[in-house]
């Protein structure tokens, strides 16, 4: 495969740009090699400057249900940019938009748009700690809140790849406000309760984590956070900026049938552009500014070609329920693939799969916290990783990531990457 053109990118890129990229993961830094620099996206491949096609299995890492630019999105867009591209006062689409979310989100009653993730969560504890007066937050290992600086404290992805879970430039102040839980361990967090009574604000999760790789919360231990919540009258925040839409139209809450007081989402509602938002109960969200004490604001926030796009993107899922249906089925194919591939080879890597989230772990034993998934031998999937890529499939470049399928992906792909998996799994040995 040449990639010349993408090496020189490359290089040049490292003398303007941290690292070379905009967002760490894309720089390869766990699996070694030269990132792709990407030309184009076409459905469910992407094409790289050097002309190599690759199956895209990030889909810019969850916004791209559908592949690459369907045409109810861009057809949405052309429209929405001969209007104007910000205008900084109310428009029409906000609205749609807002309700349009609450209609499929039923804990959501107010929502605030942002303009990405990271936003959404740093402004939904802003939210939680005004509204309940208290000032600690509780996170779970290994999961991810974005960037913020009391997020970064035993983060996972980015941060759990590069081995700083505690990011030199978050100050002690912030580290001392957030406390660290075990997921899948209610005593965990009923010991920090104890230890910290009635300094709780919020307590914030993946319900299904895709930032350690794919691990789902148990039914048992989601509902008993949900009942210590209501219990202790801390607001608990289910971070659905992954989740959000791809795993069902009410999101992973759906599934885990548990409703959050707020919940933040990003990636898919911006179909495609720079877009989060954060809501839930009125009591609740009714503390930020204008109509409460709160201060939260966003000079390109509800930005009418992102409203657009996103609104379309939502439109799309209202309309046709069964994308969840032909999610499962695409991604189940791929699952049994795999699985039927590691047993040819004798290996019992795990592979765990929630919806079209999927993360194949390289250890032997069961993946459902942090301790587990570190157990993985990240060097061995490092040759995996390139062992794919070199055959055409894009997977996520670091081992504690979910990779997601598309509506975009046909038979055709997913019998591939099959092949492709087995080939690469064989030359592993
Ligand atoms: C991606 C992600 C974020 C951060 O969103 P950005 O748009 O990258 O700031 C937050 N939480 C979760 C669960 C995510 O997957």
């Amino acid at each position: 495969m040449r990639t010349t053109r993408s090496e020189q990118l490359f290089e040049e890129a490292q003398k303007y740009i941290p690292g070379g990229v905009n967002s760490p993961v894309r720089a390869f830094k766990s699996v070694g090699g030269t990132p792709r620099f990407i030309s184009k996206g076409i459905g469910s491949k992407m094409i790289d400057v050097d002309g190599n096609e690759y199956i895209d299995y990030i889909g810019s890492w969850g916004p791209h249900l559908f592949g690459h630019n369907p045409g109810f999105i861009i057809e949405a867009l052309k429209t929405a940019i001969e209007n104007g591209t910000s205008f900084g006062a109310p428009t029409e689409i906000e609205v749609k938009m807002a309700k349009l979310i609450s209609e499929l989100v039923p804990s959501i009653e107010i929502v605030r748009m942002v303009n990405s993730g990271t936003e959404a969560t740093m402004s939904a504890i802003r939210a939680a700690r005004g509204y309940t007066g208290k000032e600690k937050i509780i996170k779970f290992e290994g999961c991810y809140h974005g960037h913020g600086d009391f997020f970064l404290i035993k983060a996972g992805s980015g941060a759990l790849t590069f081995g700083v879970p505690t990011s030199p430039g978050v100050t002690k102040g912030n580290a001392a406000d957030t406390l660290v839980a075990d997921f899948n361990d209610i005593n965990s967090v009923k010991n920090l309760l104890h230890e910290n009574k009635n300094q709780i604000a919020a307590i914030i999760i993946e319900p299904v984590v895709g930032n350690m790789g794919t691990v789902r919360a148990t039914d048992s231990f989601i509902k008993e956070l949900r009942a210590l919540c209501s219990q202790e009258k801390i607001v608990l925040i289910f971070d659905e900026v992954m989740t959000g839409f791809r795993l069902a139209q009410g999101g992973a809450q759906e599934i885990l049938g548990i409703k959050p007081d707020l919940s933040t989402f990003g990636k898919i509602i911006g179909g495609g552009l720079p877009v989060g938002a954060y809501g839930g109960k009125k009591e609740i969200m009714e503390i930020i500014s204008p109509s409460g004490p709160v201060y939260q604001a966003g000079t390109l926030s509800g930005n009418p070609l992102a409203m657009n796009a996103g609104f379309a993107a939502l439109t799309y899922i209202k309309n046709h329920p069964d994308v969840y249906i032909i999610l499962e089925e695409k991604s189940a194919y791929l699952e049994n693939g795999i699985r039927n591939n590691l047993k040819s080879v004798g290996k019992n890597y795990q592979l765990n799969r929630v919806g079209s989230m999927m993360t194949l772990f390289f250890t032997e034993e069961p993946v459902t916290d942090f301790n587990s998934a570190v157990k993985s031998n990240t060097k061995l999937f490092g040759k995996y990783f390139h062992g794919m890529l070199n055959r055409g499939v894009y997977l996520p470049p670091a081992q504690y990531e979910a990779l997601f399928v598309s509506t975009a992906h046909t038979k055709e792909d997913l019998d591939k990457t099959i092949n492709a998996n087995l080939d690469a799994l064989n030359s592993l040995k």
